[in-house]
């Protein structure tokens, strides 16, 4: 291995330099990418230099997502002791099925889950476990709420109409989900948001309501803490009180904000989630672990046994079931996803999590502040959202973030709520500074007096 960890200093090295030298790599346009790099595989072996060269030149020309650039989705920066922790766990290699397998890594990841639950104030009958991102933690919740339905779901398959719950403005893995749970995507109810964006309780109640007269079986509420576009926090007591008023299960997708819970000063954001049934966050977004780091917690273990362990002589021999993580996750081999969140967490203690939490809250106002007090901009975020949605002298959205993309300027995408579409600047990358929020705003401001960009001429550019 000497040789390879050899190159591997050698390529970070140039990597985290050219990340400062020249943060937004130029884009290879898809139809020349075979033409550019030598990515096509061959019969016969390359000597060492040649595969050098072609791993430096797919490196310099990959998207760069560490640095302070990079604004384009919900995850960024880098944080050095869980890259750290992320390295060990490709070296130790464990699957994170059995003890035997594992060994201490279990405990790592037991030690995060139980700290986790204790924080959200759920009971000692709680557990998790690290599925493979948010979309799959929201899925394994609707299994649970599913096969709660009744005993036989699990063995018969659904027999009734189940209904799930969510809003308008949640993410669209609630879709998807629903049909791999055999529910089916029309069996999801899309509840209406308020001004802000969260969900309205009352419409809630009513579908509700609507779909018991007719015979179907509610069964799940998705309530999210920070909505994919506009960041947005669904209340979580009005929820819970309709969930428990009708035994639905209700579900925190805390994928893009969850990780307030870290925060004193923000946990008040997801106030009433002890009164969940489940709960999911990703630490590759907010707290900038490498991906893939998804937490859920779920508050009774044994919907998590129920609905996912499976016996297998082969695999599970020995330790108690309590140690062989197997029993509980989607998965059979499961990458050890706990360990560079555990190395940060350990490293900086749960108030350098906070710290993380409060500086992202900080650089968002910071962004807010700038485009609330500059007439050229039009803002649509409200306060306390990581997600700073604005227009810059009515240029089409599209075309701006596509023209700072191709010319390797700044990146940063765009999104759109009810008919308002905009450049979605999202402050989750902890490595940046104030100076590099303000940088952004001057960085987009010279390229559109450079680019002569106006209205009138990019309106018809829109694709
Ligand atoms: C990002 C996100 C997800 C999906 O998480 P993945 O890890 O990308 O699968 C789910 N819900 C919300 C609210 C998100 O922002």
């Amino acid at each position: 291995m000497n040789q390879e960890i050899e190159l591997f200093n050698k390529l970070v090295t140039s990597l985290l330099r050219d990340d400062k030298e020249q943060p937004v790599v130029k884009p290879i346009p898809p139809e020349q990418l075979f033409q550019t790099l030598d990515l096509d595989l061959e019969d016969d072996a390359i000597s060492e230099a040649q595969f050098e060269e072609i791993l430096t030149t797919l490196v310099s020309k990959t998207p760069k997502t560490g640095n302070i650039k990079f604004f384009n989705q919900l995850f960024g920066g880098r944080q050095p002791k869980a890259i750290l922790g992320d390295l060990l766990a490709v070296i130790l290699n464990n699957s994170m099925y059995t003890y035997k397998v594992a060994g201490p890594q279990v405990g790592v990841e037991k030690a995060v889950l139980r700290k986790v639950a204790q924080m959200i104030g759920y009971p000692e009958t709680a557990d998790g476990t690290f599925p493979t991102g948010g979309s799959l933690s929201n899925f394994m919740a609707l299994v649970m709420a599913r096969d709660r339905v009744g005993r036989e779901v699990k063995e018969e398959g659904v027999r009734q109409e189940l209904i799930a719950y969510t809003s308008e403005d949640s993410h669209y893995s609630n879709f998807k989900n629903a049909s791999f749970a055999g529910i089916g995507r029309n069996n999801v109810r899309t509840i209406r948001t308020d001004d802000h964006g969260r969900m309205h309780a009352p419409e809630l109640r009513a579908a509700i309501l609507e779909d018991l007269k007719n015979g179907k079986t509610p069964c799940f509420i998705n309530a999210t803490a920070g909505t994919t576009v506009m960041g947005a926090f669904d209340p979580i007591h009005e929820l819970a009180d309709v969930a428990e008023e009708f035994g639905l299960w209700l579900h925190v997708d805390g994928a893009y904000c969850g990780a307030v819970i870290f925060s004193d000063k923000y946990k008040h954001y997801v106030e009433g989630l002890e009164r969940s049934d489940s709960f999911s966050f990703n630490a590759h977004k907010m707290l900038g672990t490498p991906l893939t780091c998804s937490v859920v917690l779920v508050k009774d273990r044994e919907h998590l046994v129920h609905s996912f362990s499976n016996e297998a002589d082969y695999l599970y021999q020995t330790a108690d079931d309590e140690f062989n993580l197997g029993k509980t996750s989607l998965q059979c081999g499961r990458r050890n996803e706990a360990l560079k969140l555990w190395s940060l967490w350990k490293s900086v203690g749960t108030s350098g999590l906070a710290k993380i939490v409060d500086k992202l809250f900080e650089l968002a106002e910071v962004a807010r502040k700038y485009v609330a007090d500059h007439p050229d901009y039009t803002l649509y975020t409200y306060r306390d959202s990581l997600s700073i949605c604005f227009n810059y002298k009515g240029i089409d959205p599209r075309v701006l973030c596509t023209n700072l993309y191709t010319e390797g300027e700044l990146m940063v995408g765009y999104g759109s709520f009810r008919e308002d579409e905009f450049v979605r600047l999202v402050a989750v990358n902890a490595i940046n500074t104030k100076e590099d929020i303000l940088n952004f705003f001057t960085t987009l401001e010279n390229f559109v007096d450079a680019h002569d960009l106006v209205e009138s001429e990019l309106v018809n550019t829109k694709g």
